[in-house]
């Protein structure tokens, strides 16, 4: 279980969070939706402990892990596109994942296979990044995010590099693979079709803080603002 309680992060004065609440439950799936600026991805960031916090607590299994460097919180991540290591093989990248703990190299070897194989790219293990469509590293870098079994993963707009077609068969794949692990996952995304398509549960933010957050269908059924029905797409 995932707490952000009342969480504030101010950038030169200007609040990126402003009392941010959201808890994520064992297993589910939770997609951060909202415009440019909103505050996604810096929600992700500290709960990843990539950036401080100002204000609130950010808990994990009740623990506050707020103060905690971000090799110490256990979270697997994934970016937008052109994360892997250009002059490393495709194995060698998800064995990157794999450095920092104490793991021998027939274990790494054996693992990182282990960890191709779940997103289906067990024949490219030495290929280059070059080599592979942008879709194939992505899932590389899912592969190089699970390795270590992480508690949490974390997926900042994984898909928005990719093409239409990939994206929708991605973010199937991605789904499928996060309910087999049963992995709490957060998912930021501006893309409301992508969040409503594969999210247990839609959290809408708007200037820092989350303004709705509901399954797919109580969105739909009911937005608690115009925005939020906006953004949702009812109104287009
Ligand atoms: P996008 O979809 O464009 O990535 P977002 O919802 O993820 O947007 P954030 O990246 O979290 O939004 O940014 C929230 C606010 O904080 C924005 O106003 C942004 O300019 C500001 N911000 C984020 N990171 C920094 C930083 N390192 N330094 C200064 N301001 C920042």
């Amino acid at each position: 279980v995932v707490e952000f309680r009342g969480v504030v992060k101010e950038f030169a004065g200007h609040r990126a969070l402003a009392g941010f609440d959201l808890t994520l439950r064992a297993g589910e799936f939770v997609a951060l939706l909202g415009p440019s600026g909103s505050g996604k991805t810096t929600a992700l960031r500290v709960l990843a402990g990539l950036e401080s916090t100002d204000a609130g607590s950010i808990l994990l299994n009740g623990a506050d892990v707020s103060r905690l460097p971000a090799s110490r919180r256990d979270m697997g991540m994934v970016f937008q596109a052109y994360s892997l290591f250009p002059h490393l093989s495709a194995g060698e990248n998800v064995e990157f994942g794999l450095r920092m703990r104490k793991v021998s190299p027939e274990e790494r070897r054996s693992r990182a296979r282990a960890a191709l194989a779940l997103v289906e790219l067990d024949a490219h293990h030495d290929r280059y990044a070059h080599q592979l469509s942008g879709g194939q590293q992505q899932r590389v870098a899912l592969a190089r995010a699970l390795v270590t079994q992480p508690r949490v993963l974390l997926l900042d707009e994984p898909l928005s590099a990719l093409d239409a077609r990939v994206r929708v068969q991605l973010r199937e794949e991605i789904r499928r693979i996060q309910t087999d692990l049963g992995i709490t996952t957060l998912f930021v995304t501006h893309d409301q079709d992508e969040a409503l398509a594969v999210a247990d549960r839609v959290a809408v933010m708007r200037a820092g803080s989350i303004e709705q957050i509901g399954t797919p269908e109580d969105l739909y059924a009911r937005p608690v603002s115009p925005f939020v029905a906006d953004f949702v797409g009812l109104n287009n």
